[in-house]
């Protein structure tokens, strides 16, 4: 017998049809023997809808408020689910965030979890063989008793934290797709399934815009060595071997790993702008001048070039932010034009930065270099390039997106792994 947290995406629970064929999942693992917490995220599409109906209540509204309104599409999907599961003879309840409760930060809209009781679950598990279906995405602020969600995408956090506290043998994540692939398949049809991934990888490839998984779950996952299975909801529940190995991809640690690619895949986010700050003077200070605002406004600043202005004399910074905070970005830089000393702001919103990640990047020079040279045969420019262990990354115009990502995908034999 073993324990399992099962997560199903806002496509896996979309409609009736869909909860019901859910329910068959979660009833061949209890049948095969295993205690099981299922996490479930909204009707696809609901948490849009919520979101846009926050917006539509007022443009500046209350961050306690709207998780109290995006909060409930989980709530939604949880009891549905509850009942498809009874409705088969499988023992099953729902729980919201603050039942469990999930103790969570109160920083609304992304708070993080910071504590899960699962003593009550594991009960139920050993005295009423129950299932528990969890809302995901939620949890409750225990010194204001708000309820919390966690970032978008954040039902994959919520399973992988409540499988670290049940202390559960694995955290499987059905989807849409079966299994982590070398990039979007909906953008490269060539992309490939990885059999294994490290958790290394995989928070270079969340981070960097493979939406697969919630960043902060990966987090989670490497910390607690959680292993993850990303699987498919749509594969026949009655045709899957409860004791063969389902397709899908594993997120576990790198010595589990045995064979490593140079390159195991390519993300790319375009939820990117570019800021440039012009004819600044060339003098110790002027970073912290720029960043150091940047910073107390909460804004993140990812690639940064400093070169030398069109006059010789003064000094050009271009960095990117993300297109959700340029705006404030942009008020921040030019309020402070007096203290910066700078001549003039450039900006570009149609960019996109596109990551190549490996950890054989380690032990392997050159692998940026191909790739700049392949670019440039495409005549895309590069706008900015940023480099760590395991991940490199080039800015581009926006358009060319998805040519840079089949290009390098075939640079770096990823189109036959
Ligand atoms: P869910 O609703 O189940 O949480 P998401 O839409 O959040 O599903 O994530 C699944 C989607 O992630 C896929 O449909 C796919 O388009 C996208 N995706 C992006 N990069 C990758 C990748 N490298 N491998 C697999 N899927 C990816
Ligand atoms: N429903 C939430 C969202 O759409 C959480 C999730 O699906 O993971 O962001
Ligand atoms: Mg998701």
């Amino acid at each position: 017998m073993g324990r399992l947290v099962m997560k199903f995406g806002g496509t896996s629970v979309a409609n009736i049809d869909r909860i019901r064929n859910v329910a068959l999942h979660v009833k061949r693992e209890v049948d095969a023997g295993h205690q099981v917490a299922v996490v479930v995220s909204a009707m696809s599409g609901k948490t849009n809808e919520l979101v846009a109906w926050c917006r539509d209540a007022s443009a500046m509204h209350d961050a306690r408020e709207y998780d109290a309104v995006v909060a409930s599409g989980e709530q939604v999907t949880s009891g549905l689910l509850a009942i498809a599961l009874q409705a088969i003879g499988i023992q099953a309840r729902s729980w919201q965030g603050w039942q469990i409760p999930i103790k969570t930060s109160d920083v609304h809209a992304s708070a993080r979890i910071l504590e899960i009781d699962g003593s009550e679950i594991i009960k139920r598990f050993d005295d009423r063989k129950e299932v528990a279906v969890i809302a995901g995405f939620q949890g409750i602020n225990a010194e204001t008793g708000r309820i919390t969600t966690l970032g978008r995408g954040g039902s994959d956090t919520s399973a992988v934290a409540i499988a670290a506290a049940l202390k559960a043998d694995r955290c499987d994540i059905y989807t849409d797709v079966d299994g982590v692939y070398t990039t979007d398949p909906r953008v490269v049809p060539k992309a490939k399934r990885l059999d294994k991934v490290s958790f290394e990888e995989m928070l270079e490839l969340a981070s960097q815009g493979a939406k697969v998984l919630q960043v902060r779950s990966v987090e989670l996952g490497m910390v607690h060595n959680m292993p993850i299975f990303v699987r498919s909801s749509f594969d026949k529940p009655e045709d899957i071997d409860p004791h063969g190995t389902p397709p899908g991809t594993l997120i576990c640690s790198e010595e589990e790993i045995m064979e490593s690619h140079v390159v195991t895949g390519i993300a790319f986010s375009k939820d990117e702008a570019q800021i440039s700050v012009r004819r600044i003077e060339d003098k110790p200070g002027v970073a912290a001048s720029i960043f150091g605002p940047l910073a107390a406004a909460n804004i993140n600043v990812d690639m940064i070039v400093q070169s030398v202005s069109e006059d010789g004399a003064t000094t050009d910074l271009t960095f990117t932010v993300p297109a959700s905070d340029f705006a404030r970005a942009k008020q921040t830089i030019t309020s402070a034009q007096a203290t910066i000393g700078y001549a003039r702001f450039d900006s570009e919103t149609d960019v996109a930065k596109v990551s190549v990640i490996g950890s054989g990047m380690r032990s392997h020079a050159g692998v940026a270099a191909q790739a700049f040279e392949a670019l440039a045969a495409r005549k895309i420019n590069i706008r900015a390039i940023t480099t760590s262990e395991i991940k490199f990354s080039v800015l581009i115009d926006a358009a060319y997106t998805e040519l840079a990502v089949r290009t390098l995908h075939t640079l770096y034999g990823l189109d036959q792994v």
